[in-house]
C-alpha cells in the first residue's frame, strides 16, 4: 500500500520513509504544497501524511483543496503545534488524524496501519485465503499456523494478493502498491517476488494464479475431488 508523505523537514521526512519502508509501505515524499495535489491525481495512496507548517503554505489549506477535488483518501496531520484550535480545525476539514511532534515512531506506524485499514473498509487487521492468514498490523502471514519466513517486498506482494482474494491483481497495481516512486525496479521485479511467494506457498498454501494480461489471482487451494 502507498503512503504519500508531506513534510518539509528533511530529517524527519527521510526517518518517516524508512521506518515506513521497513513496515512494508510504498512511501512517496513530497516537501512542499504545491506538488500533493498532482501527486494524488496520478496516484492511489492508501494515506497522507500531512505536516501543517510547509514552506509554501499551510497544511490545513492543502487539506481543504484535497477533498474540495473530491479526494477521500485518509489524512493524519502531523503538526508541532499543539493548540486545541489547530486540531479541530484540521479535523473539520475532514483530517482522520492528528499527532503532535515530537511523536514515537513505534506509535506514528500503529496509526498509520489502523487509518490505512479503516480507509479500505477493512479494520480487522487479520485477513486470510483459505489456510493462509496474514496480520496486517503485526506484519506475519502464517500457513496452517505456521509463521512464514516472508521479506518485506514478498509480504506487500502477499498483502496485495490476498485482500482482493479471487479478483486478478494487475502488475502494474502491484508496482504502485509495492514501490515508492523513487525506488529502482527491475523490469521482472514482480515475477521474482511472485515466485519466491509460490515456492513458501507451496504445494499445499493458496495458489497464485498468472491471469495473462490481467495479473495475478489468488485462491484457495481446494483438494482434487473424488479423493
Ligand atoms: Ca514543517
Amino acid at each position: 500500500m502507498r503512503i504519500l508523505i508531506v513534510e518539509d523537514d528533511e530529517a524527519l521526512a527521510r526517518g518517516l520513509v524508512a521506518s515506513l519502508r521497513l513496515g512494508g509501505f510504498a512511501v512517496d515524499h513530497e516537501a512542499g504544497a504545491a506538488g500533493v495535489l498532482p501527486l494524488l491525481r496520478g496516484e492511489a495512496y492508501a494515506l497522507v501524511v500531512l505536516d501543517l507548517g510547509l514552506p509554501d503554505g499551510s497544511g490545513l489549506a492543502v487539506l481543504r483543496e484535497i477533498r474540495r477535488e473530491g479526494h477521500t483518501v485518509p489524512v493524519m496531520i502531523l503538526t508541532a503545534r499543539a493548540s486545541i484550535d489547530d486540531r479541530v480545525a484540521g479535523l473539520d476539514l475532514g483530517a482522520d488524524d492528528y499527532l503532535t511532534k515530537p511523536f514515537d515512531p513505534a506509535e506514528l506506524e500503529a496509526r498509520v496501519r489502523a487509518l490505512v485499514l479503516r480507509g479500505r473498509g477493512q479494520p480487522d487487521p487479520v485477513v486470510a485465503c483459505g489456510d493462509l492468514a496474514l496480520d496486517r498490523a503485526g506484519r506475519v502471514a502464517t500457513l496452517a499456523g505456521r509463521a512464514l519466513p516472508l521479506r518485506k517486498r514478498e509480504l506487500a506482494i502477499l498483502e496485495s494478493l490476498i485482500t482482493r482474494a479471487g479478483r486478478a491483481v494487475s502488475k502494474e497495481r502491484l508496482v504502485s502498491e509495492v514501490f515508492g516512486l523513487d525506488e529502482e525496479i527491475s523490469p521482472n521485479a514482480i515475477e521474482v517476488y511472485v515466485a519466491r511467494l509460490r515456492r513458501q506457498l507451496g504445494p499445499a498454501g493458496p495458489r497464485i494464479v498468472t491471469m495473462r494480461g490481467l495479473g495475478y489471482l489468488m485462491e484457495p487451494n481446494t483438494p482434487e475431488e473424488g479423493r
